[in-house]
């Protein structure tokens, strides 16, 4: 009788390389080629109040320092920092499709960036995907067959508006033919713990999202909770939700930026995503 396959396991660790400390999913680089990171503020160059690993052109940082700074990271993965793609991130719904004509956009200069859009999709090698955060909810999808990955800026008005649910959808589009094999990541972003919110916000979601007791905590919104709502309802396996533990921005000002514990001018961290190789196909079975 065959052993039952194990399902793989592609959690986030968190890793610290030359002073740089990100979270990674290790098994999902080593077998499949494909880069999911989220970076924190430790390492880099930049100074107070953007130290020091600021990855944003558009909060004030000295843009020298902030390229400096995105260097030091591709380097971590052997990305050339002028490839990087990024979204103007407005807060919308809107989802932007990166092909090779798309490279480089944003990565130089903040003007560059995809506008009007908060997530990104590609299925082209070596084309990394970063879009930044201090609070607002990082989320990584990655279809594994096709071998799709989408960064998606999950603020409240995004998740209100289901960007995430937008990016799925964009994602199967890709592939429409064959069922997806879809995994998700969320990144550091403000908790439960520390979100609160005015009543008139706490009224709106509660219209607008079911279960309210699982994602409503008195005058505290769970903003996690929602984004693995719409995660499943987006239809990932609610076992291929991936979080990293313990990573509220606020809560840990130290090792993230946080707009809020911040006050407003701080760095941005990064979520990361690339299809850098082919997949091992021995790292890949060994599960
Ligand atoms: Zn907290």
């Amino acid at each position: 009788m065959r052993p039952l396959q194990q399902p793989a396991n592609y959690d986030l660790t968190f890793e610290t390389v030359n002073g740089i400390s990100y979270y990674i999913s290790k098994h999902l680089l080593e077998g499949h080629g494909i880069l999911v990171t989220f970076t924190t503020r430790i390492g880099g160059v930049s100074r107070a109040p953007y130290s020091s690993l600021n990855l944003a052109f558009h909060v004030g940082d000295d843009p020298e320092l902030v390229l400096e700074n995105r260097e030091i990271v591709c380097n971590l993965f052997g990305l050339e920092p002028a490839r990087i793609v990024c979204a103007e991130q407005v807060h919308s719904n809107e989802v932007a499709i990166v092909t090779k004509r798309d490279i480089g956009k944003g990565a130089l200069s903040l003007g560059g960036t995809i506008k009007g859009v908060d997530a990104l999709v590609t299925d082209q090698r070596m084309i990394p995907l970063s879009l930044y955060f201090a609070d607002c909810v990082p989320v990584i999808l990655v279809e594994l067959q096709k071998r799709i990955v989408s960064v998606i800026h999950g603020g409240w008005r995004g998740i209100y508006g289901n960007i995430i649910g937008n990016a799925a959808k964009t994602v199967v589009s890709l592939w429409p033919e064959h069922p997806a094999e879809l995994l998700a990541f969320i990144g550091p972003s403000i908790g439960d713990c520390c979100f609160q919110v005015g009543e008139d916000l706490a009224r709106t979601f509660s219209k607008r999202f079911r279960n309210s007791e699982s994602w409503l905590h008195g005058d505290r919104i769970d903003l996690r909770e929602i984004a693995r709502m719409q995660l499943v309802e987006s239809g990932v396996p609610a076992p291929n939700i991936y979080a990293c533990e313990d990573c509220c921005t606020s809560c840990h000002n130290d090792s993230f930026f946080s707009y809020r514990a911040d006050g407003g001018t701080t760095g941005r961290q990064a979520a990361m995503a690339a299809i850098l190789r082919k997949p091992n196909s021995q790292v890949a079975n060994r599960q």
